[in-house]
């Protein structure tokens, strides 16, 4: 049987704690929760991690959060020798709150990075130190100075970042808004997530149902850490924290 969560982190992605009712185990120790805060991973961004705390105080740390039997099931995977909850029980959630903002502080960037190269993406992957896009394009013609340069003005240009809904039938009447080229968002659910980049999306909107910061600034700074050719038409950008370093 799988369970519906409900997905607070994908109104609200600065919560950092809340409480919840467990409603369910599954067999291999997973927690499923009627409600949370934990990101499960999908969309190339890692899940969260945290802690779960209990009516007497004692934690359950949470290693991993995942997707289920359906992409709504959300399962908190416990570390080793941790204790079981009952179902029924509340529980107060705390994610690992550090590491989830560099998450969507690097998963923001990715989106200026789609901004930057507006080229079909093949692949993604958000961490929480370097990240990569993959793209198809046969001969980048990019430099890293002038990507990371562009990416910076983007940044600094402190644009708001937000979500929006939109129904299948507007993304169907807006094919240019994916720009992933193997992966669909979604649909048959009747709506989808937009993440939109500056006032009136005018920086940029496409379906995405991961965490990012609210504006563009608290992206801070980034570099292109290498542009890597893979394969004759993929070229792979690493996004980095911090500035260029000088070589
Ligand atoms: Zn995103």
């Amino acid at each position: 049987m799988a369970f519906s969560t409900e997905a607070v982190f994908r109104e609200d992605s600065y919560l950092r704690e809340t409480e919840a009712s467990v409603v369910g185990v599954n067999e291999r120790g997973g927690i499923i929760l009627d409600r949370t805060i934990f990101y499960a991973t999908s969309g190339g961004q890692p899940g969260d991690t945290g802690i779960l705390v209990r009516e007497d105080g004692s934690r359950i740390a949470v290693a991993a959060t995942i997707t289920g039997e359906s992409k709504d099931e959300i399962i908190h995977v416990p570390a080793l020798e941790q204790g079981v909850p009952e179902v029924g029980e509340r529980l107060r959630l705390a994610i690992d709150w550090p590491r989830r903002l560099l998450l969507m502080r690097m998963h923001a960037a990715c989106h200026l990075l789609t901004v930057v190269c507006p080229y079909p993406i093949t692949g993604a992957s958000v961490s929480e130190d370097d990240s990569r896009v993959d793209f198809d394009i046969p001969d980048a013609g990019f430099t890293r100075e002038d990507v990371t340069a562009r990416l910076m003005e983007l940044v600094r240009a402190n644009h708001p970042i937000y979500t929006s809904w939109i129904s299948d039938a507007e993304l169907a009447a807006n094919p240019t808004l994916v720009k992933s080229k193997n992966v669909r968002p979604p649909s048959g659910t009747g709506k989808i997530r937009l993440v939109c980049i500056g006032d009136n999306a005018s920086v940029d909107s496409q379906p995405c149902g991961g965490t990012h910061v609210a504006s563009t600034a608290e992206i801070g700074e980034i570099h292109i850490g290498k542009i890597e050719k893979k394969g004759r038409e993929n070229r792979r950008f690493r996004i980095r924290f911090g500035a260029m370093p000088a070589n």
